[in-house]
C-alpha cells in the first residue's frame, strides 16, 4: 500500500490577511502536476477560514493549535469545534513552539490528540527532541516517551487517520537540517514505534513528514529515505515559489 504523501507549511505568526491570501493565490497558481502529494497549509488561525473556502478540494488547510474542551471560558482558545466548523482538515499539535515558548506537556498534548480524534480532526502530531538531548544520547528515549504519551488511549482506527511530523528542535528555524541519516534512523525508530504500538499494517499506513528548516536544496535528500513522507516546513512556506519548490521535489 502505497503511503501518503504530505507537504506541509507552518506559516507560524507571520501573515496579515493579504499576505495570507496573496500567499495561497500563488501556492494554487503554481501548484500544477502533484503526482499524487498532498499539500496543507497552516496558516495563523484568524485566516484560516477565507483560506478553507479559496483552497478547497487543492490544498488542505489545518489549524496551528486548539484547546481540547468543545468550549467554555477559556478566553484567548479556540476550540475543536471551532476547527471542524471552519472547514479545516487538520490541526497542527505539540509543535515545539507550542511545547517550549508555551509550556505544552505532554499530557495537553494527548488530550488535543482525543480532542481531534472526537470532532473529525486529523491530528498533525510533532515529536523531536532538544540539541541537549541528542547530544547526551537520549533522542529515541525522548521521542519514543513523546509518541507513546501522545497516543495514549488512541486507537488502531483513529490512528488511521492520522500524521506525525520528526521535528528535531535543534533543526527548526535555525538553518541546521538534519542530516539524511539522522531523519532516515528516527523515521525508522518511530515506525518501529508505531508498529509496536498499533501492529505493522497501521504503522505502514501513518505518514511521518519531517520538519526543520527544509529548504528546496535540502528536501531531495531527505525525501529520498522510503521512510519519510514528506515535509512539515516553516520559513519557507512563506514564499509560493519556494514552498513549490519544496513540493515539487
Ligand atoms: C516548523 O515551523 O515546523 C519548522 C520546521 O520551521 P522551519 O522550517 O522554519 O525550521
Amino acid at each position: 500500500m502505497q503511503r501518503r504523501e504530505i507537504f506541509a507549511g507552518n506559516w507560524k505568526m507571520f501573515t496579515t490577511r493579504a499576505e495570507a491570501l496573496a500567499l495561497a493565490r500563488g501556492l494554487l497558481e503554481g501548484l500544477g502536476e502533484l503526482k499524487g502529494r498532498e499539500v496543507a497549509v497552516f496558516p495563523p488561525s484568524v485566516h484560516a477560514r477565507e483560506l478553507a473556502d479559496i483552497c478547497r478540494g487543492k490544498i488542505d488547510v489545518g489549524v496551528q493549535n486548539m484547546y481540547f474542551e468543545k468550549e467554555g471560558a477559556f478566553t484567548g482558545e479556540v476550540s475543536p469545534v471551532m476547527v471542524k466548523d471552519l472547514g479545516a482538515r487538520y490541526i497542527l499539535i505539540g509543535h515545539s513552539e507550542r511545547r517550549h515558548v508555551f509550556g505544552e506537556t505532554d499530557e495537553m498534548v494527548n488530550r488535543k490528540v482525543k480532542a481531534a480524534c472526537e470532532y473529525g480532526i486529523e491530528p498533525m502530531v510533532c515529536v523531536g527532541e532538544l540539541l541537549a538531548e541528542r547530544e547526551a544520547g537520549d533522542s529515541e528515549k525522548v521521542v519514543g516517551g513523546q509518541l507513546r504519551k501522545a497516543f495514549d488511549g488512541i486507537t488502531a482506527d483513529q490512528m488511521k487517520k492520522a500524521v506525525v511530523a520528526y521535528e528535531p528542535v535543534w533543526a527548526i528555524g535555525t538553518g541546521k537540517v538534519a542530516t539524511p541519516e539522522i531523519a532516515d534512523a528516527m523515521h525508522r525508530y518511530i515506525r518501529k514505534e508505531l508498529a509496536g504500538l498499533y501492529g505493522a499494517g497501521i504503522a505502514a499506513m501513518v505518514p511521518v513528514l519531517y520538519g526543520g528548516s527544509v529548504k528546496a536544496d535540502n528536501i531531495a535528500g531527505l525525501f529520498a529515505s522510503p521512510d519519510i513522507d514528506g515535509a512539515l516546513v516553516g520559513g519557507a512556506s512563506l514564499k509560493a515559489n519556494s514552498f513549490l519548490d519544496i513540493i515539487h521535489v
